[in-house]
């Protein structure tokens, strides 16, 4: 099913856990070249590359921060020299600081809004300039079903997410003409260290909402973006798709 992503290059921002993590395994054992972004853990982003392997892949890890737009560029910059093209971009890196909006400290605001939305754009605008010259790529951004719904305790969080909605369908309207697509990813509650941290009462709450009666899985994210990444998703551009288990259609 995945044939036509041989010998494709990906890079995965944060792709040393969770979601990310589960797209470079599924990216990797269709014969893509992976790199596998992260921040800080970079034992955790090695253990992705070892996974990607494992499936018979070949992945690196390349550390930087996406809310630095100088690392940003040069980090592509090294995929080019290496590798000499960017077919995929899978902008997933994210973190929530989670409070009532009342009580929100500015700082707070703005690492959230720097790094969900600022890293996607610097991301996306550093490979797009590669894409745009081979008239091709696909570049998908892992937004949020809260960015679609709102959330009281994650309006900085609920911003990004949205913003990420409103950035995808602006560049893919603006790509369109050269051949690269772009699309949002909104998942549900999916299990990674994001959601283990929340109060088993809330996470109660949030199961009776899912129709499907189960919490969602990274892989269960990973396949979609790999579709949306691959040749069944040729005509799909500026697109939301909702992976939630029903929670919110
Ligand atoms: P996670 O387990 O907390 O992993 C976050 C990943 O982002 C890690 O690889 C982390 O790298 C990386 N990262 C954080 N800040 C970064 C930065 N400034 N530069 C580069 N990498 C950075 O999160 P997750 O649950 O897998 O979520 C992945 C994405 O899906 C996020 O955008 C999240 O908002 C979105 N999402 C998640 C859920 C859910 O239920 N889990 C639902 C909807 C949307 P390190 O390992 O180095 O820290």
């Amino acid at each position: 099913m995945c044939q036509a992503l041989k010998d494709k290059v990906a890079l995965v921002t944060g792709g040393s856990r969770g979601i990310g993590r589960a797209v470079c395994q599924e990216l990797a054992s269709c014969g893509c070249e992976v790199y596998v972004n992260f921040s800080s853990r970079v034992e955790a982003a090695q253990e992705t590359v070892d996974i990607c392997a494992s499936v018979g892949g070949r992945a690196q890890v390349l550390g930087f921060n996406v809310a630095d737009s100088a690392a940003v560029d040069a980090a592509v910059e090294t995929i080019r020299q290496k590798s000499g093209r960017l077919d995929i971009l899978v902008n997933n890196a994210g973190i929530t600081v989670d409070g009532l909006m009342i009580r929100m400290k500015d700082e707070d605001w703005a690492r959230v809004l720097q790094t969900n939305l600022s890293g996607a754009m610097y991301c996306a605008r550093a490979a797009a300039r590669l894409m745009v010259k081979a008239r091709a790529g696909r570049i998908i951004n892992i937004s949020s079903i809260v960015g679609q719904m709102g959330n009281a305790g994650q309006a900085s969080y609920c911003a990004s997410k949205a913003g990420l909605i409103g950035l995808t369908k602006s560049m893919a309207r603006e790509l369109a003409g050269r051949g690269i697509l772009v699309n949002a990813v909104a998942p549900g509650f999916i299990e990674t260290d994001m959601t283990s941290a929340l109060d088993e009462k809330v996470k109660a709450e949030h199961f009776k909402s899912i129709p499907l009666g189960r919490y969602g899985s990274a892989q269960d994210i990973a396949r979609v973006v790999t579709f949306l990444a691959g040749e069944g998703a040729q005509y799909i551009t500026g697109q939301v798709v909702g992976v939630n288990g029903g929670m919110y259609m």
